[in-house]
């Protein structure tokens, strides 16, 4: 769809957090069949841990874990600021109404037992919204960054960025409010963890001096022993 030289190093992911066995082989199966990348979770901890690693561009949630409620992991997350789409599945029973209401954060959500082709057709629809508009913009004060067009503008003038400077940038207003760990950002920007991260220091400055010249106010903050956040 777009031209591919502007695609990012590491694919966007569906999160799959579902802890039987059965049920997640084929969701797994399918959805790899469909194109997707697929990372799986069958615990709340380990889905966590994926959500903040992976930056997952779709979520598709059990809430009958072993250890915790699917429910509580997504108000967590959606407290943390994360806006990534949320499709919840689970066992009517099992559906509070805290849940059918989607006040819960979800963006929409399919009974168990489900068929695939019902599942594959709810998944197209939460990412063609979230292309569309969902991961659209971010825009603060007089800063905003335009995702599908990848341009940063400052008060409607446009910011020339590296593509580095971009991927970092990126990364942040997508976490926006959350802080980014250095090793998160090697991971995601430079594709190399053990990278030495004063490299991170020196691209963070180079976008504060793009970003925060003369009076603008500050906008990509140090969170010590946390790493940066944008807000
Ligand atoms: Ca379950």
């Amino acid at each position: 769809m777009n031209n591919s030289s502007a695609q990012h190093a590491t694919p966007k992911a569906i999160l799959l957090v579902e802890d039987e066995p059965g049920v997640a082989s084929f969701v797994v199966r399918a959805l790899t069949e469909s194109g997707y990348e697929v990372v799986h979770a069958s615990t709340v901890r380990t889905a966590e841990r994926l959500w903040a690693e992976r930056q997952p561009e779709l979520v598709i949630l059990d809430l009958m874990l072993p250890d915790g409620n699917g429910i509580d992991l997504l108000v967590a997350e959606r407290s943390r600021g994360s806006q990534t789409p949320v499709l919840v599945l689970s066992a009517k029973s099992a559906m509070s109404d805290r849940v059918s209401g989607l006040d819960s954060g979800a963006d929409d959500y399919l009974p168990k037992p489900f068929g695939i082709e019902e599942l594959l057709a709810r998944v197209r629809v939460l990412l063609r919204r979230e292309r569309a508009n969902g991961a659209g913009s971010l825009a603060i004060g007089g800063f905003c960054i335009d995702f599908d067009d990848r341009r940063v503008t400052l008060r409607g003038r446009t910011v020339f960025l590296s593509d580095t400077e971009y991927r970092l940038l990126e990364l942040l207003a997508k976490n926006y409010r959350r802080p980014v760990s250095k090793a998160e950002i090697l991971e995601h920007v430079w594709d190399d963890p053990q990278r030495d991260d004063n490299v991170v220091e020196v691209y963070v400055s180079y976008l504060r001096n793009k970003l925060e010249r003369g009076k603008s106010p500050r906008l990509i903050h140090t969170v010590r022993g946390k790493g940066y956040v944008l807000e």
